[in-house]
């Protein structure tokens, strides 16, 4: 963790734990100075009403102001310098088919799969040749393996038939593809491209999009509107990097560790586990 942006650990009687979500501690001001000093009134902490646009909340506290943002961003550019996209790949065709596989399933999970379906399965003309039934039983433990077998063959023909076996780099062909959506193409973009045409909105970026408030949505394409809206653009790819390995690392799900996060005296989120601002019910 960066020096100097670490918060305060919980109290040994525990009484941070369920911190009210009406009041903020008294002890926020000098938690805030953590954070620079010059953007105090954006990064402070007031409640917003539900339904309100963000940019517009109570007592002139802007969740999407441009020094909160990049604060965020400065934070968790000291946390996570150097990461990437977690799914193990060679070439933008082997990136396209782990990211269909990773649908409601884990990276692991998928790269428990794919060393061995790669070497079995070599190339897209390979993929194009079988039929979905024949992937099946390869790529199971993922779950959803009829789908997934029927968009990575269904692709791998389109990608032989249209695109001369070559991923294409163009956010609207790769859209034509079955089972690419947007976020699919952005991985396949961002990561191997390194082409920002979007942000990459999985369950991890959705999560702490909106416990940061950086959003009020809840569809994953609202969502990247707001981000690509507030993020600086060369910020677009490492910043879901960023947030995807935060969310495994810390602010999970369920009983996020907030009590180790470098966010924590900047995040209003209504389900921390433990808080030293005030907490914002809306934002979760
Ligand atoms: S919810 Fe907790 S872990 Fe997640 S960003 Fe906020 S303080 Fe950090």
């Amino acid at each position: 963790m960066a020096r100097g942006v670490a918060p305060r650990q919980p109290a040994r009687t525990g009484r941070q734990d369920k911190v009210s979500v009406a009041r903020a501690p008294s002890r926020a001001k000098s938690i805030l100075s953590h954070a620079d000093k010059n953007s105090k009134s954006t990064l402070s902490r007031s409640k917003t009403k539900p339904g309100a646009n963000p940019a517009k909340g109570t007592k002139g506290y802007n969740p999407i102001a441009p020094e909160r943002v990049a604060e965020i961003l400065k934070r968790l550019n000291e946390l996570y310098p150097d990461v990437t996209c977690a799914l193990t790949h060679a070439s933008a065709w082997e990136l396209l088919v782990a990211t269909i596989l990773s649908a409601q399933s884990t990276d692991v999970n998928v790269n428990r799969v794919t060393p061995e379906l790669f070497k079995k399965y070599r190339t897209v003309q390979d993929f194009a040749a079988l039929r979905p039934e024949q992937l099946e039983p390869d790529v199971r433990s993922t779950g959803f393996f009829r789908n997934k077998s029927k968009s990575v063959v269904g692709a791998a023909k389109k990608i032989v038939s249209e695109f001369g076996g070559v991923v294409p780099d163009d956010i609207e062909k790769l859209l034509t593809l079955p089972g690419v959506a947007r976020k699919t193409a952005n991985v396949v973009l961002g990561t191997w491209f390194k082409k920002a045409e979007g942000v990459v909105v999985d369950t991890h970026v959705h999560r702490i999009s909106r416990r940061l408030e950086l959003t009020k949505e809840n569809d994953p394409q609202k969502i990247e509107q707001d981000l690509i809206k507030i993020l600086p653009r060369e910020r677009w790819i490492l910043f879901s990097h960023q947030v995807i390995w935060h969310g495994r690392k810390l602010c999970f799900a369920r009983k996020p560790k907030c009590a180790e996060c470098a966010l924590e005296n900047i995040c209003h989120a209504g389900d921390k586990s433990w808080s030293t601002v005030e907490m914002h019910k809306n934002a979760q």
